[in-house]
């Protein structure tokens, strides 16, 4: 019987892979250890490998061990494949995938809900009953028909937050090099001077590269309206925190949601209650009743967990079976 080995699996995961593995009478085991040079042995005597995991294999030692013990693919069950030696990979014949889209509608719905949150000044409420104070004063709202959403980067997650906001009756614009006819119907693409101008909710929601790194400075926060709220549920160094710190402590800006800031690595997804949690900036923001902090957890539904394993473990099935995947990546 083939068989599979899946690294750093959760136990949320486990349903699924039972699941896919019953379907397909493929036998899937699985380990919470990370893919390296310690734990490489545990892949002997498996015909396929799947892995999730923040660190990086660079050793090509490790590429060798894989072709050794007859592995002919290298499975990412996220999108993120930076952590791959693909030279490696493609000097040991492996062939590397990832899982390119999983459900764009995981983080845009985290985004609708954050919005609500902020527009309603939930926050300031809640930060209000924990005193007992139950006043209206300053929690007056604007109705989510009225505004206008502006998205940095409508590509899958972009386009989704679109289609939901646009179902609600906002007024919908976008700033992207590429404009998809398919959005016709759902926005107006702008400059991004102009989107930064006009927006009351601007969500960010580009990659990471050099084009976009602190893309919201302070400049781009000045630029926001007094009343508008920002959102990052991209990747955290898009935003310049220091800078959103300063434009909202300076009412530069409304509010802010953020599900990814930058230095979150080794705090979002960790228990560290008890400790000091070494992101000063995080706490600052953590302690304004009009910002939401969440960790990272935009992706993390059922129906994008239940993606990521079949997806990847069909796309491990496709290659043992001498097939090719539209998701290789090198
Ligand atoms: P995508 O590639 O489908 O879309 C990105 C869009 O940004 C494209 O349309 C591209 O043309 C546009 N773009 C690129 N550079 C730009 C720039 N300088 N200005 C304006 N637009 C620009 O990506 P996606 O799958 O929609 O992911 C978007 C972001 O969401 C990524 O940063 C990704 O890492 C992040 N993400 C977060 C979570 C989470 O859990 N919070 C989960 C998945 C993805």
């Amino acid at each position: 019987m083939t068989s599979i080995l899946m690294y750093s699996v959760r136990p949320d995961e486990q349903e699924a892979i039972q699941a896919w593995a019953q379907a397909n009478d493929i036998q899937v085991d699985t380990t919470n250890h990370d893919l390296g040079m310690k734990t490489v042995d545990m892949i002997k005597g498996y015909d396929g490998i799947v892995i999730q995991q923040h660190a990086a294999l660079p050793e090509p030692e490790l590429y060798q061990r894989l072709k050794e013990y007859g592995l002919k693919q290298l499975t990412l069950r996220i999108t993120g494949y930076d952590i791959v030696n693909l030279q490696a990979a493609r000097e040991n014949g492996l062939v590397v995938t990832n899982v390119p889209a999983y459900s764009p509608r995981s983080v845009s719905e985290l985004v609708l809900a954050q919005v609500m949150r902020l527009v309603r000044h939930l926050g300031e409420a809640s930060a209000r009953e924990a005193k007992d104070d139950y006043t209206w004063a300053g929690l007056q709202a604007h109705e989510i028909h009225n505004l206008t959403v502006g998205i940095i980067g409508a590509g899958k997650i972009g386009s989704a937050v679109a289609r939901i906001f646009r179902a609600l009756g906002s007024t919908v614009i976008a700033n992207d090099p590429v404009h998809r006819p398919e959005l016709a119907d759902t926005l107006d693409y702008v400059d991004l001077p102009t989107l930064l101008q006009r927006a009351d909710i601007v969500t960010v929601h580009t990659p990471l590269d050099e084009t976009t790194h602190h893309l919201i400075n302070a400049q781009a926060l000045e630029a926001m309206k007094p009343s508008a709220f920002l959102i990052n549920a991209a990747r955290g160094p898009i935003v310049d925190t220091p800078a959103l710190i300063k434009a909202l402590q300076t009412k530069s800006i409304a509010g802010a949601a953020i599900d990814t800031i930058e230095g979150e690595a080794g705090i979002f997804e960790n228990d560290l209650s008890g400790t000091k949690v070494d992101n000063q900036a995080l706490e600052t923001l953590k302690a304004m009743p009009n910002v939401e902090v969440s960790p990272h957890i935009g992706f993390y539904t059922d129906a994008a967990v239940t993606a990521m394993v079949n997806i990847s473990l069909n796309d491990v099935k496709t290659i043992l079976e001498g097939g090719t995947s539209e998701h290789q990546v090198d």
